[in-house]
């Protein structure tokens, strides 16, 4: 789950990482009263789950509540690459003198956390990877011994920090990063820019900030934080239903039972040319109900011009699934055409159900290969 910048703010907060005083808004004139209260010079900035907000005219300065409550007034409904801003962050403006990176992200190669920093921040950091690698300095980090002082003493003189001041500020925020890192089952924590203020003040002025799903049972005030609004519509209605499911950008909707069934039927409709739209596994059992949930979600995205179903009977039977399907669509009506592939235990008789019920709009097809091709030419149609 990804975190916008002012709930990652809070979570660095709360471990001891500096940051600005802020408020959020959803209207100008909410965001003039936090102006107020704030006062001083302001940074109005908008809270979309993308980075590059500052080169797409997501953050501004504004001196004082009549200049942040236009400049809200500009972000608010501010489409930034397909994710429109509904709120904003204010924090009192910092003055920059230098522009630090740091972060900390799960390395599954190496099942260790890694924490990377340097010296060339507040651009993206695969920018600096690119252009100067030496600059860039990177450490793994033990589970089992977890974070030693001396790590944060590596990255520091790796990276040339010379200020004692700096040193001393930066070593306490790697230390803390890392306690919120693990002490929230983060997966990225990420701080760019890491500022040095003109007085010697160290903070973050960003967030980026991943929590692992399957550890938010445990944290409930994070789980708290997800935004249905901001979320997929389709991914949370799928949510809601308990369908595992996940959009893509295609036009085929895919429908099948097995993960692994799933992933190759998405590889096949590519093979014929076609796109998917989503992955979404029924998983073991085809009953009427499951069916309906899935076909539900699916229907939801108005990308989806066909639908695969893409069956192997194994404990599952073929017949089973068939009824399952018939029964879905005398409850609810599908718009798009379904191409059926049914294979394995009982798929003959679960085949025969389909022919023989014949509802309009549904063709099977004897091979997953056949079915693809059929589904990929229905929504070019
Ligand atoms: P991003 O573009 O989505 O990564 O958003 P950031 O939060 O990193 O902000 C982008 C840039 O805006 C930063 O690199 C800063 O240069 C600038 N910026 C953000 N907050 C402030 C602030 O408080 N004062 C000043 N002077 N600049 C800021
Ligand atoms: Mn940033």
């Amino acid at each position: 789950m990804d975190l916008y910048e002012y709930q990652g703010k809070e979570l660095f907060r709360r471990f001891g990482i500096p940051v600005s005083e802020g408020r959020l808004a959803t209207t100008p004139e909410e965001a003039r009263a936090a102006a107020e209260e704030l006062g001083g010079p302001i940074v109005v900035k908008a809270q979309v789950l993308t980075g590059g907000r500052g080169k797409a005219g997501g953050v501004k300065l504004a001196n004082g509540p009549d200049e942040a409550e236009a400049r809200a007034r500009e972000i608010l409904g501010l489409d930034i690459r397909g994710h429109v801003v509904r709120r904003v962050w204010l924090e009192q403006a910092s003055e920059i003198a230098k522009e630090y990176y740091l972060s900390l992200t799960f390395d599954r190669g190496e099942k260790r956390a890694l924490f990377m920093f340097t010296t060339e921040g507040g651009v993206e950091i695969e920018e600096v990877a690119a252009r100067n690698p030496d600059a860039l300095i990177r450490l793994h980090v033990d589970p089992l011994e977890g974070f030693q002082p001396w790590q944060a003493r590596r990255l520091i003189y790796g990276a040339g920090v010379d200020d004692p001041s700096e040193q001393k500020q930066i070593s306490a925020i790697v230390a803390r990063l890392y306690d919120c890192f693990v002490g929230c089952d983060g997966m990225l924590c990420e701080i760019n820019p890491l500022i040095v203020t003109p007085t010697g003040e160290v903070k973050a002025l960003d967030s980026k900030f991943t929590v692992d799903d399957n550890a938010l049972y445990r944290h409930q005030d994070i789980a708290d934080m997800r935004d249905a609004a901001g979320a997929d519509p389709q991914e949370t209605l799928a949510r809601e239903k308990g369908v595992t499911y996940v959009k893509l950008d295609g036009e085929v909707g895919v429908l099948g039972n097995g993960a692994g069934l799933v992933m190759s039927t998405l590889d096949v409709i590519a093979l014929a040319g076609g796109r998917p739209a989503n992955f979404c596994d029924l998983g073991g059992g085809g009953s009427a109900e499951g069916v309906v949930d899935a076909l539900e979600v699916i229907e939801s995205d108005p990308q989806v011009r066909s639908i695969l179903f893409n069956i192997f009977g194994g404990i599952t039977r073929g017949d089973e699934v068939a009824r399952g399907i018939l029964a879905a669509l005398e409850r609810m009506t599908i718009e798009h055409p379904i191409v059926v592939r049914l294979d394995g235990t009982n798929a003959e008789e679960g085949r025969r159900l389909l022919q023989e019920a014949a509802p309009p709009n549904l063709h099977v097809e004897p091979t997953m290969l056949d079915a693809a091709r059929r589904a990929v030419e229905l929504a070019a149609a």
